[in-house]
């Protein structure tokens, strides 16, 4: 259904059309007040801030297609976390002439979501929430608290399906359900109901905008941005990346729209990495590119530890993956749905096998060189835990009001081949999320091994409505 409702701004006159049905607010293009839809006609609450320049590939007033389906972005809003270093995300609204739905869309960390607002059942208080905390959502299932925080509204443009309030601080909680389920609840300023919004994740392969601009440039175009210490020419993989330190003079930089701003001195490199930032290989099927390397440690047992983890950019579909070496055994590390985790604690299942809880430790960032999708700074601490089965590793994290599950296994040998590294004869079998033979000898490493297991926070800056996800992996002295 459409509704086509012609009226005039009351704030500047000039024309506004309400044509969405689900739009309650839309932003004047000529004046920026927001216009609210009410019994009593149109009326004006407040002036939007500017907007922020946040590049993406999907512009209001443009379409596409999704899949068969002809939508138009109708709107968008931009977002800041509060409490967390800044880091602003946007989420674009979609309508679909056909049907009359709306979807909001917004991407974190390579992974792509769309939700829209469903009825809620009764929903827990905003303070009763905890990361990990069970939620019935009635018809759409069961789904785990992944994320609770708080955020405002920056700037917004076009139609809304809320009434916005800028820089209000509101409160969220992100879910996660089985299978790529996913869902918000906004609990706003906790005057109103709070709103529930569902979807999942998607595959951004399936959207064609008319303007022709791919959701997210492939892994192999790569653009550089310069070093503002050194003038070294950096590879970019993506738009989204906060994070770069410069691997010729070590400058630490945050990045703002696709440009460098430095931070402070350079540290000194100790550790060389073995792979090095731009490499590109294929593993698994799936083409990857060496975005950024992190050098970690902890303390066990009166002694200091020291590890490394390569940050690899698999493009908009596949997101990021880890590669952990420590003392020459190398780890494949990829992050798991928190809705397909279910934790009691010491336990962990994950399709249909039992992971037992392992090890916990306190890991430390000692060198980070390249680009990282969060904050990344030497000296940044994490609590991790490690859970043992059969077909690997689950690690989790919990912190800073997030709760994120990655699933850590060993490499075949040959398999880090087109990175330059030998993965030795000892490590055999298989893993990653779609599992693999049964693997033996991690078992007999868990005895005769020290085993550490390690995850990095993700500081909950990460932008978007996406939880965060951390890199694991085990060690042997
Ligand atoms: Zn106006
Ligand atoms: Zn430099």
């Amino acid at each position: 259904m459409t509704l086509d409702r012609q009226a005039q701004c009351p704030s500047c006159g000039a024309p506004i059309t309400f044509k969405l049905g689900a739009a309650r607010a839309q932003v004047c293009g000529f004046c920026r007040f927001v216009v609210v839809r009410t019994d009593r006609g149109l009326m004006t609450q407040g002036r939007m801030a500017d907007l922020l320049e946040l590049p993406s590939p999907f512009a209001v007033g443009g379409g596409g297609f999704w899949g068969p389906k002809r939508f138009e972005v109708e709107g968008r809003a931009q977002y800041d976390r509060v409490g967390a270093a800044s880091a602003p995300w946007q989420e674009f609204l979609l309508g679909f002439p056909e049907d009359g739905s709306t979807w909001w869309i917004a991407s974190a960390q390579g992974r792509w979501y769309a939700t829209r607002e469903v009825a809620p059942p009764p929903l827990p208080p905003s303070d009763s929430l905890r990361p990990g905390a069970l939620i019935d959502l009635g018809p759409h299932g069961h789904f785990v608290v992944q994320e609770v925080g708080q955020r405002r509204l920056l700037s917004a443009q076009g139609n809304l399906t809320g009434i916005p309030k800028p820089e209000v601080v509101t409160r969220y909680a992100d879910l996660s359900g089985p299978r790529g389920a996913f869902g918000t609840i906004d609990y706003g300023d906790g005057r109103e109901p709070p709103v529930l919004f569902v979807g999942e994740q998607f595959d951004p392969a399936g959207i064609r905008l008319d303007s022709g601009v791919p959701l997210e440039a492939p892994a192999a175009s790569v653009r550089t941005v310069e070093c503002p210490t050194c003038g070294g020419n950096l590879p970019l993989l993506s738009e989204r990346s906060e994070r770069m330190v410069c691997q010729y003079c070590g400058t630490p930089s945050d990045i703002r729209q696709g440009h460098l701003q430095a931070l402070g001195r350079s540290p000194q490199f100790r550790f060389p990495p073995r792979i090095a930032i731009g490499a590109e290989g294929q593993l698994r099927g799936v083409n990857l590119v060496c975005c950024g390397s992190m050098v970690r440690s902890c303390f066990v047992d009166g002694e200091r530890y020291h590890w490394t983890e390569y940050l690899l950019w698999g493009g908009a579909t596949v997101g990021y993956w880890w590669l952990m070496e420590e003392n020459g055994a190398w780890t494949l590390v990829t992050p798991l749905e928190v809705g397909d985790v279910s934790d009691s604690g010491t336990h962990l299942a994950y399709r249909g096998e039992t992971y037992t809880l392992s090890q916990s430790v306190h890991a430390r960032v000692e060198q980070v060189i390249g680009e990282f999708y969060w904050k990344v700074a030497n000296g940044e601490t994490v609590d991790a835990a490690e859970f043992a089965g059969s077909m690997g590793k689950v690690s989790r994290e919990h912190g800073e009001g997030e709760l994120t599950y990655s699933f850590c296994g060993p490499l075949n040998p040959g398999e880090l081949e087109p990175f330059g590294i030998t993965v030795g004869g000892g490590a055999s079998g298989t893993s990653g999320p779609g599992g693999g033979p049964m693997q033996t000898v991690m078992t007999v490493l868990i005895v005769i091994a020290l085993v550490v297991f390690v995850v990095m926070v993700d500081e909950c800056d990460d932008g978007g409505s996406g939880g965060g996800f951390y890199g694991g992996g085990y060690y042997s002295k």
